[in-house]
């Protein structure tokens, strides 16, 4: 059955039925399954810069997390400015082609290369907003707190570009990036802390108590088994015990991996009403573990996606890694009740939007903005599908080339797997990575 949208300037839905408006003519006759856009809820933008860059490994030599960290402070030293948001404009650009429409940026590069903070205390973060303007794409700016080098430990000098010394500093950083989104359509704000081992716990809480209450809230939380037996070691309990015993841990809080949790740990997570940001290729390609899912969904738990370090950037992969870990691991195939795939992307947009700070339910409605990834109803499999199976033959067989489009405010910023500026954007990417060289 055909839909009929029609949008108002702003890309804002006017009309939805399955009638056509008895005054308006189409416009424009698109043969494809409509879903709406996702929602990427955890991005660090210059990581991209580093994807696939890692991953030749010297015999003798181990490789885990901790020496991808040091691999990756060594990328954060090198992005000025005007790298940062070439390679942020050219990831993003990549996002909606795979059809995210709105990216939380988790960003703590605030300062310059020598950790003297920009004129402008949100210069980085201008930058991303900058990218997401240009490239499309709607952005949720999560300016990080970031302060220690480890449970008890000062900063390392090649952490310097991070840090906020105090809470003060954190807000004036969060208040300088307010006023920034304020500038721009279709960009918000969000608040964070780095993770347990990067802040102060006196200045955890105390953050938490004066950030606007309407702000989502963002932390890292036990992605590493090493973190959590740090922890432990620092404080006698684990990272994700500590927030749940000390913090008002509610709906409002986006806890990014949450990888190694106890039972009473994600429990605790449902009872909360918390949600998990999920980052199935990230989590894979540093080997952090697998987030216990099919007991988390059985519950009833809220969890979104993000594609974090960006080493991928197709969200079916994602669905596909997080219900695969469980079915190698449980040796059984229904991981989730029902349609698996129709859970899957429901949970994540509906989850994903959340964690954007978007408080309405609604999303193909009157009165939301038309964001959609389109699929095309002649590509080969789907043209041969019923209905009933189009939703999961995308996610469980399906890649970007059955896309016809991603769609932002009514618009189409990606038609056939070619964004509307590619040219440009890729001229800059490719000049900001010449000066980088690295790749
Ligand atoms: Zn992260």
């Amino acid at each position: 059955m055909p839909a009929y949208v029609g949008v108002d300037h702003q890309g804002i839905i006017r009309y939805l039925s399955n009638t056509p408006h008895p005054d308006s003519p189409a416009i424009e006759a698109v043969q494809g399954y409509a879903i709406p856009g996702f929602q990427n809820a955890h991005s660090h933008a210059f990581q991209y810069a580093m994807a696939g860059l890692a991953e030749i490994h010297p015999e003798g030599k181990a490789d885990d997390f901790w020496s991808w960290r040091e691999a990756m402070y060594q990328c954060a030293l090198l992005v000025g400015p005007e790298e940062a948001q070439a390679i942020a404009t050219m990831l993003y650009a990549e996002m909606l082609r795979h059809g995210y429409t709105h990216v939380a940026e988790f960003h703590y590069i605030h300062h310059d290369k020598d950790g003297q903070p920009y004129s402008n205390l949100a210069e980085m973060g201008e930058r991303m907003v900058l990218a997401a303007q240009s490239a499309g794409i709607k952005i949720t700016l999560v300016p990080v707190f970031y302060q220690r080098g480890g449970f008890g430990l000062d900063p390392q000098p090649r952490q310097r570009r991070f840090i906020s010394k105090t809470t003060d500093d954190y807000l004036r950083l969060l208040e300088a990036s307010g006023k920034v989104i304020q500038s721009y359509p279709n960009a918000s704000l969000g608040c964070s802390i780095h993770s347990l081992r990067a802040v102060n716990f006196a200045d955890i809480a105390r953050t938490l108590d004066l950030v606007p209450m309407a702000l989502p809230f963002h932390i890292h939380v036990a992605e590493q088994q090493r973190e959590v037996m740090d922890c432990l070691a620092f404080c006698g309990v684990r990272p994700m015990q500590w927030l749940l015993e000390n913090l008002p841990v509610d709906d409002r809080f986006h806890l990014v991996h949450a990888t190694h949790l106890d039972d009473k740990e994600i429990s605790g997570i449902v009872a909360n009403k918390a949600n998990v940001v999920l980052c199935p290729s990230t989590e894979g390609n540093l080997g952090d573990g697998i987030f216990r899912m099919k007991e988390f969904a059985a519950m009833g738990g809220r969890w979104s996606i993000g594609t974090d370090s960006h080493i991928g950037l197709n969200p079916w992969e994602e669905f596909r890694m997080m219900d695969y870990r469980q079915r190698i691991t449980t040796h059984h195939r229904n991981t989730f009740n029902g349609d698996a795939a129709k859970y899957l992307v429901n949970e994540e947009i509906t989850t994903g939007r959340r964690a954007m700070g978007i408080t309405d339910r609604e999303f193909f409605a009157p009165g939301q903005p038309l964001d959609a990834l389109v699929l095309d109803a002649h590509s080969p499999l789907l043209s041969a599908t019923s209905l009933k199976h189009i939703l999961s033959s995308t996610v469980y067989a399906g890649d970007p080339h059955l896309h016809a489009g991603t769609i932002v405010n009514g618009k189409w910023i990606v038609r056939k797997q070619e964004h509307i500026r590619l040219d440009e954007i890729r001229a800059e990417f490719a000049s900001a990575m010449r000066r980088l060289s690295t790749r």
